[in-house]
Formats: C-alpha cells, sequence, structure tokens
C-alpha cells in the first residue's frame, strides 16, 4: 500500500470517531514511519503504533508551551500484522483507535474489549 493511500485511511479513522469525540481531539497529530527507532525499536513483538502525549484525564494537562500530543503509525508493522492486503485498512483504524483510547486516558483492559468488539464487527 503506498504512503498516501495509508495516511487516507488513518486520517479517515479520525473522522470516522463519534463528532465529540473527534472534537476533543483535534490538537493530535498523526505520523507515519516504517518502524520503530531508539527504544521503541528494542520492544518485542510488532509495535503498531504509539501515542506520546498528556492523556486528555491526566489532572495536570495544560497545553501552553507543549508540543502537540502524537500517534505515531508504524507502517512495516502494521502491514506485516495485517493477514492480508485487505485486512490493512482494517489494522490502520484500529490501531489509530487504539491510540486514541490512549489519549483519552483509557487502560489497556478497556482498550482491548474495544477492539474485541470491533475485531467481532469487522468478521460479521
Ligand atoms: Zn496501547
Amino acid at each position: 500500500m503506498d504512503s498516501a493511500a495509508f495516511e487516507q485511511i488513518a486520517f479517515d479513522a479520525l473522522d470516522a470517531l463519534p463528532p465529540k469525540l473527534r472534537a476533543a481531539i483535534r490538537d493530535v497529530q498523526i505520523v507515519i514511519e516504517e518502524r520503530p527507532t531508539g527504544r521503541n525499536a528494542r520492544r518485542k513483538g510488532l509495535l503498531l503504533g504509539l501515542y506520546e502525549g498528556i492523556p486528555l484525564t491526566a489532572p495536570d494537562r495544560d497545553y501552553s508551551g507543549k508540543l502537540p500530543d502524537k500517534i505515531t503509525l508504524y507502517r512495516e508493522h502494521i502491514e506485516a500484522y495485517a493477514r492480508s492486503e485487505e485486512e490493512i485498512p482494517f489494522v490502520i483504524r484500529e490501531t489509530v483507535w487504539h491510540e486514541v483510547g490512549h489519549f483519552f486516558g483509557l487502560d489497556h483492559d478497556r482498550i482491548r474489549r474495544m477492539e474485541k468488539r470491533w475485531q467481532e464487527k469487522r468478521r460479521e
């Protein structure tokens, strides 16, 4: 999949969120990289994406003088994780939503439960 199409699917995934959520994440930047670097390159398994920033629920959240929150998608890992070419868009979308979950301060238990529902839905 070419990078323009990949990026478009990622942005569409944000737009597909309910309007109230969508409005809250206006300041989040989406960045696409081929693979993790530095500390994250040494993580085990396929790291699909990364959220960096201060979750909305953090008590000391204050934007003044801070960089915008950032969601990074790792293209090679997402493509390797997908079982087929057709599955890549689903994996992109679910990775974006996973990282958005972190932005909203959800823990992995909550996020995993949501992901299970999405995965069941896409198999229907
Ligand atoms: Zn996570």
